[in-house]
């Protein structure tokens, strides 16, 4: 597997980074998934814009342009053979000396990585998952915005946990006034009587680059759509609930903390985005 590190491909064996990295000591630093299609790049000018919302929000400079990155991306896949991939571009404070104080270090440390994509059973996509509502709470907006995509990502490895412990696919984590946020490394969607449902923004979540299809082709589709601050009982009474996130596209989900979610699977406009999406899908490539 060749790596991307700074400023050139190594072996994966070779791509070491400094144990006073930042990144590796505070997890200080931020960090974009993205997933490839036959070797076209899924929201790509997204992706890296919001990697750069991420990396201005911690007063972080991603040291390559677009275009190098764009070319790194490239260069990632075809150096791997990988034209269906999962791609993971990370962008840490860098390596300094111990002290929290970003001065201390003076040029980021970049990764590029390119793997298979995670291989989610294909039955899971009709059958649907199971979630946990977990007692971990979404880290609070004004404490560390979940808008910035980050390597501190404990928040989330503890929700996972929890569910685990619940035999649970994921968790689903509320936030300090106990509504529904979102999963661990997803978005979450409800449908009642019709109406595409999902949290908003202002609820402390990642705006997903899929919620953001999603919710338009439910428009163009002339499904309702809604976003607002909803408590658990909304999701637990849905007639169906999925998740969406770049390397799933649309999940539906099965049965919440053990509550089988409305009667048919995948539900009939869980099914139609599914479509839809995949219908859509080369209008998303670069
Ligand atoms: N929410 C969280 C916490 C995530 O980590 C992710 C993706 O990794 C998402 C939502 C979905 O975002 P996207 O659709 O842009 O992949």
């Amino acid at each position: 597997m060749w790596v991307f590190l700074n400023d050139r491909f190594v072996r994966q064996e070779e791509a070491m980074v400094s144990v006073f990295d930042h990144g590796f000591l505070y997890g200080d630093g931020v960090y974009e998934t993205l997933r490839a299609y036959g070797g076209r790049l899924f929201r790509l000018r997204q992706h890296l814009a919001r990697l750069r919302r991420s990396a201005s929000l911690i007063g972080l400079d991603v040291p390559l342009v677009e275009q190098n990155l764009i070319g790194v991306l490239q260069e990632a896949m075809t150096r791997n053979d990988l034209f269906d991939a999962y791609l993971r571009i990370t962008v840490s404070r860098g390596e300094g000396n111990i002290g929290l104080d970003p001065r201390l270090c003076s040029r980021p440390t970049v990764v590029v990585i390119c793997l298979p994509l995670p291989p989610y059973p294909a039955e899971l996509f009709t059958t649907g998952v199971s979630l946990a509502i977990v007692n971990v709470r979404r880290n609070l907006a004004a404490a560390l915005p979940p808008m910035i995509k980050s390597l501190n990502f404990l928040n989330n490895i503890l929700a996972k946990q929890e569910a685990s412990r619940a035999d649970a696919f994921d968790g689903l984590m509320l936030n300090g006034e106990g509504h529904i946020t979102e999963c661990t490394t997803s978005n979450v969607f409800f449908v009642k009587n019709g109406c595409v449902c999902t949290p908003s923004v202002t609820c402390g979540i990642l705006d997903g680059i899929t919620r953001e299809i999603v919710l338009a082709l439910a428009r163009q589709q002339e499904f309702s759509t809604e976003e607002g601050c909803y408590l658990p009982d909304a999701l637990l009474e849905a007639d169906e609930c999925f998740l969406t996130n770049t390397t799933m596209e649309i999940m539906p989900v099965r049965d919440i903390d053990k509550r089988p979610i409305g009667k048919e699977r995948p539900g009939a406009v869980t099914g139609r985005l599914r479509e839809l999406f995949r219908v859509n899908l080369p209008r998303f490539l670069e």
